[in-house]
């Protein structure tokens, strides 16, 4: 049903957007963003689609109408202490790195003054490495604008299929290509005459050290997104603490952050009960909150939070928030209004 309200968001109740709030009971919204740029950025292009400036600043200024912005510290407080909130609240972060948080969204927010946490895939940064994603991305990008002979596509196409990447048998879509088999996307690389090392020192797309420190002393909040964005359902279970424990030490060791975020890159869907259980013991946490990005829901685990995912359409913040908001109705009356794990 969640998916089928995400492809027609203009299914929604015919009520002004100022009564879902009291109508739902659900005053706190989490909204999340990768990047905010007016340019095409071929790392990320065939991915999602990214705000232009405009349209951010249109998303910010609609919900701070509605929501009044809280940093991380409210919310960790308000979490812990079951809360309710008394008044509508608006809980704003960036997943990745990406340069442009810093050059483009953050004196956005910092004019309008709201508070954000940056969630860093901490092999990104200081652009040190590629997101496989990114690389793939890239690649697209090439073999759509290169000119490549058919040959070479099918060359591709057969050695995606002799890799075991699942869906290659009839296309060349590299987005197919899983974090287990990201190595195919640099032998590809290869075969294409494409050097990441020479575009991550050209175009330089994640965050540095320095901007973080920055963006910090400006009242900004870091935490971890992994060291290097692997699909937290798919990997095994003593990889899934190593990637969280590690990155979150990273970012404690360079930023010393008052609290231990973590968001689940791609999506915490499938991560078992189990995995929560450990992170989160009673005495002995190995982090303060985690976030995850399924919409507007609410989640057995307490203190993992669900975001609502602001680029996968065009469409204007109102109606994304409205059709999340039209979502958590149906599912409230139908009893699936809680992730259960
Ligand atoms: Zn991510």
């Amino acid at each position: 049903m969640r998916n089928f309200l995400r492809l027609h968001p203009r299914v929604r109740f015919p009520l002004p957007f100022g009564s879902y709030d009291v109508l739902t009971g659900r005053r706190l919204i989490c909204p999340v963003y990768h990047v905010v740029s007016d340019e095409p950025l071929p790392h990320i292009e065939y991915l999602y689609r990214y705000r232009g400036i405009r349209l951010f600043e249109d998303d910010l200024d609609f919900m701070l109408r509605f929501f009044e912005p809280i940093d991380a510290q409210t919310l960790y407080h308000l979490i812990m202490n079951g809360e309710n909130p008394h008044r509508n609240m608006l809980f704003l972060s960036f997943d990745d790195g990406f340069r442009e948080v810093y050059e483009i969204a953050a004196p956005i927010l910092h004019r309008k003054g709201v508070p954000a946490t940056l969630f860093i895939t901490t092999s990104l940064l200081d652009n040190r490495s590629m997101m496989y994603r990114h690389k793939a991305s890239l690649l697209i990008g090439l073999l759509n604008e290169g000119n490549f002979s058919a040959a070479c596509k099918e060359e591709i196409r057969k050695f995606l299929a002799s890799a075991g990447v699942k869906g290659s048998e009839k296309t060349t879509d590299l987005r197919l290509v899983p974090y287990s088999k990201s190595a195919v996307l640099d032998a590809i690389a290869e075969i294409l005459e494409f050097d990441f090392s020479l575009y991550l020192r050209e175009h330089r797309p994640y965050l540095e050290t320095g901007q973080v420190q920055e963006l910090q002393a400006k009242g900004f909040t870091v935490g971890s997104h992994s060291v290097d964005h692997p699909e937290f359902s798919a990997i095994e279970p003593f990889e899934r603490i190593r990637q969280m424990v590690e990155s979150l030490t990273e970012i404690q060791n360079r930023f010393s952050p008052p609290l231990r975020l973590f968001s689940f890159p791609f999506t915490d869907h499938g991560v078992p009960k189990t995995f929560f259980e450990t992170i989160f013991r009673s005495g002995d946490s190995l982090v303060d909150l985690t976030f995850g990005c399924a919409g507007l829901k609410r989640d057995s685990i307490r203190r993992n939070i669900q975001r609502i995912p602001m680029e996968s359409c065009t469409l204007q913040a109102r109606d994304i928030l409205t059709a999340e908001y039209t979502a958590s109705i149906i599912r409230a009356m139908v009893g699936k209004d809680c992730i259960r794990r």
